[in-house]
């Protein structure tokens, strides 16, 4: 009796994960399996000169300027890196003007050879003070996504792409992301994951080299060196517009289905 009722609140809580992120009804057969970037009418994706895929036009111009280009990576070097090693390289940061007004360095946390790796844009007040990632309440919003896909928060690598909270959580400037920058892709580099999310739309609009909002990025796949990457709405989003957490749910299961795949 007492396995049975663990097992019941077992599921009822998996249930109110999905409840949280707008899911309002199970979807038993998880739709096809979208690796370049799907979109809404089911188009197959256009390959860019560079070898990249970008969205086919469908009733709005596909994003512009997204292009993974080799040159993002250029220094890093050819050898693979350990995380630690990284870590050391970075030392006690003084690189860019957001070292003085820092607690901790929030280099990234999690699995050294994970799958799927967040990457968002700066570390708050929370994360400045432990000097961890995602740590306050948008931290445990994306916990209860990360579970919602059945992984576990170790089993992932979140960073961000600055390493020190900006003044006021203001956005980050362009020489503190050309400061930093180089660090993050040391950091995949090492990892390799087979799936980047990019939080927000700093996050997504960094990596991609875009200015696109986000609202017209996240849910399709980019050519990433050798990794795809998804865009979606950060946590801290959700929270003030809970309303626009099914996208996010959206966006997730076809990162879970498009890691499936790959077993
Ligand atoms: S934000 Fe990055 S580059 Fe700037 S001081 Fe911190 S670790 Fe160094």
């Amino acid at each position: 009796m007492k396995n049975k009722r663990n097992l019941g609140e077992e599921i009822l809580s998996h249930l109110r994960f999905y409840q949280d992120l707008g899911v309002r009804y199970a979807d038993p057969a998880p739709e096809a399996i979208t690796i370049h970037a799907a979109t809404s009418k089911g188009e197959p994706p256009e390959a860019t000169a560079s070898g990249g895929v970008v969205p086919r036009a469908a009733a709005k111009p596909a994003p512009s300027a997204i292009i993974a280009s080799a040159s993002l990576f250029d220094d890093i070097p050819m050898e693979m890196e350990e995380l630690e090693a990284i870590r050391q390289d970075l030392g006690d940061c003084r690189r860019c003007k957001l070292a003085p007004g820092r607690t901790n360095i929030v280099f990234g946390s999690g699995n050294p050879h994970a799958e799927l790796m967040f990457v968002g844009e700066a570390p708050g007040a929370d994360e400045d003070a432990q000097g961890l990632p995602f740590v306050g309440r948008a931290g445990q919003l994306l916990s209860k996504i990360i579970e919602a896909i059945n992984m576990r928060r170790e089993d992932v690598y979140i960073c961000n792409i600055l390493k020190c909270r900006p003044p006021g959580n203001r956005n980050p400037e362009s020489d503190e992301i050309s400061a930093c920058e180089p660090f993050l892709f040391r950091q995949i580099a090492s990892i390799r994951p087979k799936v980047i999310c990019a939080l927000g739309t700093f996050g997504a609009q960094t990596l991609l080299r875009t200015k696109e909002p986000i609202s017209r990025l996240r849910g399709n796949f980019f050519e990433y060196r050798g990794a795809k990457l998804m865009a979606t709405f950060h946590p801290a989003y959700l929270l003030r517009n809970p309303n626009e957490k099914r996208k996010v749910w959206d966006d997730v299961q076809k990162i879970r289905d498009y890691l499936k795949s790959t077993h």
